[in-house]
């Protein structure tokens, strides 16, 4: 088997995943137990994807300091499994702002072999960092004490932050490109049914069609809230547009290699879209 891209390895077959957590940042098992889970559940394709080093407080970013021992494990994972399983050494960056994105120089140095640019902090007024991704009672809370309870406010910076991230460039793949909707919607059911709102849903397509920017399927809440990212409405239009849209599960633990993905195929083949 030669080496593929995400884009490549997503065109020839389903067996790949390219969105996934280990011990380096939050996930809940190692790169060893992930990997040997994925090659039993049928994998080909499978990327780490830590949350990348970051420079404000986070407690599900991977340090700095353990960069070395990711590339490290990741090296001896490719070599242990060969041609069974083609192992990806990936990140998964955080976009703050024009002078800490996927785009800089610390990442574009980096051995990697693709990357995800995923928007999961927002600076508030007080020019805080405030990770609005995370459990929804923690994103209302947040949202109450940190940005005066401006649910638009911080839809609205949440996507405007997304654009200037796929503006910039410098990844593979966008993440989650409409994750908000899942802690906005705690806040109010309705979100996503606003004409404002779906512009600035319809912003993004736009810029990922316009580059024709690989975009993931995420299917971390298929199976559990019936929720994708982004949601089904668009991918029409990503796919009439040429935007390769890739599924990814977003796994945290080896359970959730898997979730969603049959499921998203599916829906992918109803609505007769073929990937990438
Ligand atoms: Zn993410
Ligand atoms: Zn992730």
């Amino acid at each position: 088997m030669s080496r593929l891209s995400p884009v490549e390895a997503a065109a020839s077959t389903r067996a790949y995943n390219f969105h996934s957590h280990t011990q380096f940042c939050d996930g809940k098992a190692s790169m060893e137990e992930m990997a040997a889970a994925a090659l039993g559940q049928g994998m080909e394709h499978y990327g780490f994807s830590p949350h990348s080093p970051i420079i404000c407080p986070s407690g599900a970013n991977m340090k700095a300091d353990d960069l070395q021992a990711y590339f490290d494990e990741a090296a001896r994972l490719r070599d242990l499994y060969g041609d069974k399983l083609e192992v990806y050494t990936g990140m998964e960056i955080d976009w703050l702002d024009a002078d800490f994105g996927p785009h800089i120089d610390f990442f574009q140095k980096m051995p990697l072999d693709y990357s995800i640019g995923s928007v999961h902090f927002l600076r508030n007024r007080e020019g805080e960092w405030v990770d609005i991704d995370g459990r929804p009672e923690r994103f209302l809370r947040y949202l109450d004490e940190k940005f005066r309870g401006d649910l638009r406010g911080v839809v609205e910076r949440y996507f405007e932050q997304e654009l200037y991230m796929i503006e910039r460039g410098g990844f593979t793949i966008l993440g989650h490109c409409d994750k908000i909707s899942r802690n906005a919607s705690a806040r109010d059911p309705q979100i996503e049914s606003y004409g404002w709102y779906q512009a600035l849903l319809a912003d993004v397509v736009e810029a990922c069609a316009s580059r024709k920017l690989p975009v993931e399927i995420n299917t971390r809440r298929a199976e559990s809230e019936d929720r994708y990212f982004p949601r089904e409405s668009v991918w029409r239009s990503l796919a009439d547009r040429n935007v390769p849209l890739i599924v990814n599960s977003d796994a945290h633990e080896p359970e959730g290699i898997s979730s969603g993905r049959e499921k998203a195929f599916a829906a992918l083949r109803r609505l007769d879209i073929k990937t990438p």
